[in-house]
């Protein structure tokens, strides 16, 4: 995994953040509704922007980008409002650019997954965005289905510490590649990174997860019953985004569960490939609610798996069985 690509990838995260923050300057968020109701910000248009020109102006126009926007919306001629704000958050991380410039680099995170391509979710997270609270900017690089290489921006995850629930000032960065590790800093500070592992094993104390915040992303009550089989009372701590992926991979959380709450949702790639590559490459064991592997090879969603754990490999191995034991 050459380093050159990966602090680009960096780079372009770090990036993306300072247009993110600088749309939750503003005291209107704009959420706009998606065809499938979910909800996408000037945020993510321009952190998709932000990334995409990144990577072209490095060099990587050849690699294609399997972004979760498009520009469809924007460039409707009812849109002028929102495109000049998309824009000005582009230019605040890159200087002055033209709206065309924009909308097509937007558009160029379009393509379809192949041998070799970059996922972005520009805002993963888009509803604690919306609350102020986390919300994830993640790229990986996938090549013939494996992830090697993955970055997490993390603009309001505290470096250190428990407290989610608020917006840090820094922020964190967490990154991954294949084999090499996976590392980690307060705001963009890359040069006093700090190697990431996860919490070791306490047989006998209580397991401490994670999950979303959102109980229409995972079913909760269903955790509750599972942590409660592994001798766990309390609520898991409730963050949005692949933080939790950041989270477990420094030892804050023993496990992330991702209960499937509807039969056939089948999770984005997106949403997973740079986070999981991030816990994985700590010491987690990462896989779905059967236990198989995240398979990466199929497409712009996981269609092979179901849900998501991932911890320490003991705190999976218990989450699966019980899972299993219940015949869902
Ligand atoms: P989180 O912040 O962990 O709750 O995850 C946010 C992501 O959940 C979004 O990027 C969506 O792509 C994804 N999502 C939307 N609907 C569902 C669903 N029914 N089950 C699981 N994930 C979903
Ligand atoms: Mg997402």
């Amino acid at each position: 995994m050459a380093d050159a690509i990966l602090s680009i990838m960096l780079r372009s995260v770090a990036k993306a953040a300072l247009a993110t923050r600088f749309v939750h300057t503003s005291t209107n968020l704009d959420g706009v509704s998606k065809e499938d109701k979910s909800p996408v910000t000037i945020a993510d248009w321009a952190s998709q922007a932000v990334v995409s020109l990144e990577l072209v102006r490095a060099g990587h126009e050849a690699i294609p980008l399997v972004g979760e926007e498009e520009a469809a919306t924007l460039r409707a001629p009812e849109s002028a409002a929102l495109r000049t704000r998309v824009v000005e958050a582009v230019g605040r991380a890159l200087g002055p650019i033209t709206e065309e410039a924009v909308l097509a680099a937007i558009d160029r995170g379009r393509a379809m997954p192949c041998e070799r391509f970059f996922t972005l979710d520009p805002v993963d997270g888009t509803k604690g965005f919306l609350r102020r609270q986390q919300y994830a900017i993640s790229l990986a690089l996938i090549e013939q289905g494996q992830v090697v290489a993955g970055v997490v921006g993390c603009p309001n995850l505290p470096a250190t510490g428990t407290n989610y629930d608020e917006a840090d000032a820094l922020g964190t960065l967490a990154w991954a590649t294949r084999g090499g590790g996976a590392f980690g800093c307060a705001g963009d500070q890359i040069a006093s990174a700090q190697r990431l592992s996860i919490a070791p094993w306490r047989a006998g104390s209580p397991v401490r997860a994670c999950e979303s915040v959102e109980s229409g992303h995972s079913k909760q009550d269903l955790s509750a019953e599972l942590l409660a089989e592994l001798g766990s009372s309390g609520t898991p701590a409730r963050l949005d985004s692949q933080s939790k992926y950041v989270v477990v991979a420094r030892g804050g959380a023993d496990a992330y569960l991702r209960l499937p709450t509807k039969k056939d949702y089948r999770e984005k790639i997106w949403d997973h490939a740079a986070g999981a590559l991030v816990a994985m490459e700590a010491g987690a064991r990462v896989c779905d609610v059967d236990g198989k592997p995240l398979d990466f090879g199929h497409g712009r969603e996981l269609t092979a798996n179901r849900g998501v754990f991932a911890g320490h490999p003991e705190a999976v191995a218990l989450l699966v069985d019980a899972f299993r034991r219940r015949g869902l």
